[in-house]
């Protein structure tokens, strides 16, 4: 079987999380089966619709760097892939379900159904929902209400009895009591723009979707859909709802927890590498003992079975971790372009390529995130301030003494061959034990007049990028500060 299936997102909000999870799910299962994946923009919700979150699923998923076989920007067999471009197929498909006797017109005004709705919440019955008023209507009356220029929605029959299931490929078999089911659904709206749930279920039939992998949100809506299938005579898709994913309280992933929205993590400094592997793994496991996955990996690895019933816990700090790996792997000229623009969003003035180039390696092991780089390195290209007094004074010594190690070093620094580390260490050790200091007493004012703080990328590596004189003059400027 040739394996199509689909990432269905409404443009009525940025891309968060769970939907790049769901997007990333049906792209591997493709991937794995050599399948098509399809973009399809869902937006017949034309109140919470915007330009710009349409916009924002494209960058969202250029930035991920995975794409879609077919869809809006791509084209495809099955174009036009966005739906409000395809209404006339959904109300053909409506109408033919009401002259096939499995809908039917409904004439109730907002009037009478906001009536119903309120007895509805004061009796003490438990029918709620639609009370199919208009199924018992004669179809010729209804022809004639229409033709007089009434209007009318079309409502999907649900059977009055007996029940529905499915197989879900992850939970099983599914089965609702069809008086479960919410009774007699809205296909069609009266200014002839469809319902989610019939132009969802027309796509998928004439888009060829084999597998609908999606959030557990829909399962509720899944019988209704089944039974739509049945009333046209098409065949379902396999279902295979995924897990929810919740934050570590136990409660549906939100803002609340921290960042959802890709946006936010990628100004956060995340790279997409680490944001992929890590969504790949809520809800799934790939390979025992393994952590990092690059993307044909996950391609290749994926299966349904390795899906988990229980839900996925967001895991901020296990998301961090991945992400210091993933700068980790990263060459110096990689990480260099990847920092450039958190160095220029922080107003630092930023040098040459080669100089860029050339301070990635003190830095990589240290940044967590993308946006550590401009506190981090800020003394690589700025002046630094002068510290406080007390940072530069050693364990159980006084500020004369500090400014007796600056000097010191001021001496011992500008004959340094800064290109060889080792043997300029070793002059600062000798210079250290002649005027009866701890090498470590000596390097702590001089780390503190050179990058203007106690804890930094590697002192010496800084001096060498640096240059000599400049190192030279931030130590007599610190003397000079503090004397
Ligand atoms: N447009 C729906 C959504 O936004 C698609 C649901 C489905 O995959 O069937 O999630
Ligand atoms: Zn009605």
């Amino acid at each position: 079987m040739d394996v199509r299936v689909r990432y269905a997102p409404s443009p009525t909000g940025n891309q968060h999380i769970g939907g790049v999870r769901t997007a990333l799910f049906n792209y591997l299962y493709a991937r794995s089966l050599g399948g098509t994946f399809i973009l399809r923009l869902e937006d017949t919700d034309r109140t919470r619709y915007a330009d710009e979150y349409v916009q924002n699923l494209y960058d969202t998923f250029s930035w991920l760097g995975f794409s879609w076989d077919e869809g809006p920007d791509k084209g495809g067999p099955c174009a036009p892939y966005i739906q409000s471009e395809r209404f006339a197929l959904y109300k053909e498909h409506a109408e033919k379900l009401v002259a096939a006797g499995q809908a039917y017109y409904c004439f109730c005004d907002e009037d009478r159904l906001s009536k119903l709705r309120a007895a509805q919440e004061e009796g003490d019955s438990s029918d709620l929902g639609y009370d199919r008023h208009c199924r018992k209507l004669d179809p010729a009356e209804a022809a004639r209400r229409l033709a007089a220029g009434e209007k009318a929605v079309i409502r999907l029959k649900i059977p009055l009895e007996g029940s529905t299931s499915f197989q879900d490929a992850l939970l099983g078999q599914i089965e609702w009591k069809n008086e479960d089911v919410s009774p007699d659904p809205v296909l069609l709206k009266s200014d002839g723009f469809p319902t989610y749930h019939l132009a969802n279920i027309v796509d998928d039939h004439f888009m060829r979707i084999t597998h609908v992998l999606r959030a557990q949100e829909w399962i509720p809506s899944a019988p209704m859909h089944v039974i739509m299938y049945k009333a046209f005579g098409w065949e379902p898709p396999v279902f295979c709802h995924l897990p929810m994913v919740l934050g570590q309280d136990g409660h549906k992933l939100s803002k609340r927890h921290g960042a959802t929205s890709v946006n936010e993590f990628r100004k956060g400094g995340y790279l997409p590498e680490a944001l992929i592997n890590y969504v790949a793994h809520l809800g799934c496991s790939f390979e025992e003992g393994r952590d990092l996955f690059p993307l044909s990996d996950l391609e290749r690895l994926f299966k349904i079975d390795r899906i988990n019933k229980a839900p996925a816990i967001f895991d901020y700090q296990k998301l961090e971790w991945f992400n210091g790996q993933y700068i980790r792997m990263k060459d110096d000229s990689s990480l260099a372009a990847l920092v450039r623009p958190f160095l220029e969003a922080a107003g630092l003035k930023v040098p040459s390529e080669d100089f860029l180039r050339a301070a990635m390696p003190l830095v990589r092991e240290r940044l967590h995130f993308l946006t550590d780089a401009p506190a981090m390195m800020r003394y690589l290209l700025e002046e630094p301030p002068l510290a406080a007094k007390e940072d530069f004074i050693p364990k159980k010594q006084d500020l004369s003494r500090a400014i007796e190690l600056l000097r010191a070093a001021a001496m011992v620094l500008p004959s340094c061959d800064i290109k060889d580390i080792p043997a300029c260490e070793a002059a600062f050790r000798a210079k250290a034990e002649e005027i009866g200091a701890k090498f470590g007493d000596l390097m702590m004012p001089v780390r503190v007049a050179i990058t203007g703080s106690k804890v930094s990328p590697p002192l010496f590596e800084s001096i060498q990028l640096l240059g000599l004189a400049k190192a030279t003059a931030r130590i007599e400027a610190a003397i000079a500060g503090l004397s």
